[in-house]
């Protein structure tokens, strides 16, 4: 049959409308988008048949109609949805960074539904300060006496730097001149802050004399950078933050300490080295502390400022601070977040971040030597078995950031790896893994237990 004849037989989008799928989409979405992805499906059938030319026929109108469903209800799905983290990542930037404990899942939840406290003072009836009620969570728990929340660390950065250093040296050792996930740059941000960057030392060695050498009349802080993804080792030395204070008490000049993470306890216990605690920079005698509130801390997106009262206000009237200034919602899970630090035994708790990194290896094997058999049992999947391996606490792969984990090592039964991979992470529930020789490897350290049958669940729903 010639194109023009198929055309013609294909059903309006009026006939579609009646079919029992999409009159259902009609009442549960709307008619419009029932209309625009019906035209759409249309429009892809039409050039179709016009290629190809008689050599396939026109789908009949239940056919049509469920594929036209299938497409809806793919384009309805969020653009945000939740996903099992599997990679051993604990803090996957592409993942969302740390989950929410329940506690400020709540609190965001109310306070955004309704109208809330946030500029108001409900005893006098006068407007306050947004982040007041955080302020004086962070000064107790750090010891700082004065704080700031904006939108990130990157934000906080530059606001140090713009209202305390702007046209003036910062002075900061080429060892610590980090990269951040690609897109943070410590140059780049000096830059755009208007402060300007004075390297001193070298990538593996910086001294005391350097940063002395350095300075000069234009100088106005001295600065140190944790360097969150990578390490100098072996013939390396770096300056601690109490050397850096002592100098720049001495020549009167601002101490900058950009820490990364920052930490509210101490989470060497939990096998890491060298990660900073925001208190113990303070107590050093930090003039400014900054760090992430999605990182150690297992809160939202957000940037920490800490530092001395008169510093603070300076930067709080920059107009920067406003425009990087945080939302009702950061606030409601950041102050529930924070609450919980009260008591670190709570803390650890309820704080997902904490939950993850403190599970004993010993219940991550028990889960994965009860998992891996029901995984086995599945058609997609040709072996599933327990192994020891390694997690990460970042992207970078720093071996002082390590801890034990197990993980199920799948081999598919028919697909290749990628493809597996795939299926998992476009499942109804994505699961993402990480792919290694030839396995793909799904890391409990990561999986909260709550997770675990949804996983089996997801692999068992995979056809081979
Ligand atoms: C993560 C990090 C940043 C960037 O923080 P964001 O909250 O992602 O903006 C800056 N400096 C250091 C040392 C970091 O580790």
């Amino acid at each position: 049959m010639k194109s023009s004849h198929l055309l013609r037989n294909i059903p309006s989008v009026s006939d579609l409308l009646e079919s029992p799928p999409l009159k259902g989409l009609v009442e549960r979405i709307s008619h419009n988008v029932v209309v625009e992805g019906a035209r759409s499906v249309l429009d892809d059938l039409r050039q179709e048949l016009q290629q190809k030319a008689g050599d396939m026929p026109v789908p009949a109108v239940g056919e049509l109609a469920e594929r036209i469903a299938r497409k809806i209800l793919r384009d309805e799905r969020p653009v945000l949805r939740p996903v099992i983290n599997a990679t051993g990542v604990i803090l996957h930037t592409g993942l969302g960074r740390a989950p929410l404990a329940e506690q400020a899942v709540d609190d965001v939840v109310v306070n955004s539904r309704d109208y809330c406290s946030l500029e108001f003072d409900l005893a006098s009836s006068a407007r306050s300060h947004r982040t007041l009620a955080v302020q004086h969570l962070l000064t107790q728990l750090t010891g700082a006496e004065a704080a700031l929340v904006v939108n990130n660390n990157a934000a906080a950065t530059l606001l140090v730097l713009t209202s305390l250093a702007d046209g003036r040296h910062v002075i900061v050792s080429r060892g610590q001149l980090v990269e951040i996930g690609g897109s943070y740059r410590l140059p780049e941000i000096m830059a755009a802050s208007g402060a300007l960057l004075r390297e001193v030392g070298t990538t593996n060695k910086t001294h005391p004399r350097d940063y002395q050498g350095a300075i000069d009349e234009s100088t106005a802080a001295l600065m140190r950078v944790h360097t969150s993804n990578y390490r100098v080792m072996g013939f390396a030395s770096d300056v601690s933050i109490q050397s850096l204070v002592a100098i720049g008490r001495e020549h009167r000049l601002l101490v900058i300490d950009d820490i990364g993470s920052g930490a509210l306890l101490d989470v060497n216990q939990f096998g890491f080295s060298q990660e900073p605690l925001a208190r113990a920079s303070i107590e050093a005698g930090a003039d400014v502390a900054m760090f992430s509130g999605d990182k150690l801390l297992g809160g939202p997106q957000c940037g920490i400022i800490l530092g001395r009262r008169e510093l603070i206000e300076k930067m709080s009237r920059h107009p920067l601070a406003r425009a990087v200034r945080v939302g009702k919602m950061t606030l409601a899970a950041l102050s529930a977040t924070l609450k919980l630090y009260r008591d670190p035994d709570t803390a650890r708790r309820f704080i997902p971040v904490l939950q993850l990194l403190s599970t004993p290896v010993d219940n991550l094997k028990n889960r994965a030597e009860r998992l891996a058999p029901q995984l086995n049992a599945c058609a997609a999947i040709g072996e599933a078995r327990a192994m020891e391996d390694v997690a990460f606490l970042g992207g970078g792969s720093l071996p002082t950031q390590q801890l034990p984990t197990w993980c199920i090592a799948l081999t598919p039964q028919t697909a290749t790896v990628e493809q597996l991979a795939k299926s998992l992470r476009t499942a109804e529930a994505p699961v993402v893994g990480r792919i290694r020789q030839n396995q793909l490897l799904l890391d409990l350290r990561t999986v909260f237990p709550r997770q675990d049958q949804q996983l089996v669940q997801t692999i068992r729903a995979l056809s081979d």
